[in-house]
């Protein structure tokens, strides 16, 4: 079998060991003559498998205890419109910061849910330049364009722009900018659990599994007790984050093999020395893949500011449209996918989650290398 160089976006690659665990586990869990999918979700098994998945989701990201870590379905689409039905109420306003394609999204929905409640959402920065299909993003707001509302029910913001490859804090220990008084809540999507995270300064931040922690169809959730408090009681159930955190995540048949296999890739993260051992090879991933581009500047063309510069996902432009085709046509030759740029922004995107290998990042960095200088 080859195993094929896998780039996408999200669903991503998986860990081989995270894989190759549930194929050994996989028709008979633990000596119980079944596979975790057949159990029960209120069984001892899944049990098992639901709080080792939650306490190495707490202790490799150092969740404070203030905090609830909850499992959700969904996906992060289904948070943009969970979020404004909790903690929208008549005439209450929320701020969002746009970076990108997803905080757009998010923001749509919240104005469709103020609509129906009475509230209001404001824009407290973007970075977007240009209108309709020539919308671009190209950088994170500076501290001294975010213009929050400190009586704002909250604040938004998208921590990775996945399609535009925009991302904060960036360098080495950087910080977050100050979002203002409002309780903060993030979209971690597509940069969760790549590097230590101060995560007490944040009300609520959610990811979709696909890119850094498993499988797609399932949601992560970490949202401090007191802001789960707020959300709003006179919403069905199934949207209220009080009911999913007074349930552990199980108040309804939650997504059971996803969250074994996030069980999994958090094992191998851990394996791998966690965080720290993780940050330095995405670190390394990506400077392998920024160099490649900017030693050969003028066939290759970053769009996005180097202070922004995403880690997770690295996009670029060749010369012509006819060459990024032909780029992505042979790298796919050389076993190598999922490079092809988001269909609305077109180009080339390489996602580095952290199951990509350094040396998957090390063979792409040669062929830009080789493509450049034969194309060029
Ligand atoms: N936010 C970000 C930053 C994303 O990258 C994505 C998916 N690519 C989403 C939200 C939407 O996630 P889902 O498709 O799981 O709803």
């Amino acid at each position: 079998m080859i195993r094929k160089l896998n780039f996408n976006a999200g669903p991503a690659t998986l860990p081989l060991a995270a894989l190759e665990r549930a194929q050994a586990e996989l028709t008979d869990f633990a000596g119980s003559g079944m596979s975790v999918m057949e159990h029960s979700h209120r069984g001892k098994e899944y049990e098992a498998v639901h709080a080792e998945a939650t306490s190495l989701l707490r202790e490799l990201l150092a969740v404070p205890a203030d905090m609830d870590v909850l499992f959700l379905q969904g996906g992060a689409s289904q948070q943009f419109a969970t979020l404004p039905m909790n903690f929208l109420t008549p005439g209450a306003s929320a701020d969002y910061v746009l970076t990108g394609v997803w905080g757009e999204k998010a923001l749509g929905e919240a104005k469709t849910v103020a609509a129906m409640y009475g509230a209001k959402v404001r824009l407290a920065a973007t970075t977007g330049v240009g209108d309709g299909k020539e919308k671009s993003y190209a950088r994170v707001p500076t501290q001294s364009e975010i213009a929050p509302d400190a009586a704002a029910a909250y604040v938004h913001f998208t921590s990775n722009e996945t399609i535009h490859g925009v991302q904060y804090a960036v360098a080495p220990g950087a910080q977050f900018p100050d979002f203002g008084g409002a309780p903060l809540i993030c979209d971690m999507s597509s940069d969760f659990m790549w590097r230590s995270t101060d995560l007490s300064r944040f009300d609520l931040v959610y990811a979709g599994a696909q890119k850094n922690i498993g499988p797609s169809g399932l949601v992560v959730v970490l949202a401090k007790k007191s802001m789960i408090e707020r959300g709003r009681k006179d919403i069905p159930k199934i949207f209220q984050y009080r009911v999913h955190a007074d349930n552990g995540s199980l108040y309804n048949t939650p997504p059971t093999f996803a969250i074994y296999l996030v069980r999994n890739v958090l094992a191998w993260v851990k394996g791998e020395g966690g965080l720290p051992a993780i940050e330095a090879a995405n670190r390394e991933k990506a400077g392998v893949i920024y160099a490649a581009i900017d030693q050969n500047a003028g066939f290759y063309r970053a769009p996005v500011e180097t202070s922004s510069r995403s880690l997770m996902n690295v996009v670029f432009r060749l010369p012509t449209e006819a060459l990024e085709e032909r780029f992505v046509a042979e790298a796919k030759k050389h076993d190598m996918v999922g490079l092809k740029g988001h269909r609305s922004v077109g180009g080339v995107r390489v996602s580095l989650y952290n199951a990509v290998p350094v040396a998957w990042a090390k063979t792409l960095g040669d062929f830009m290398n080789d493509f450049a200088k034969h194309n060029g």
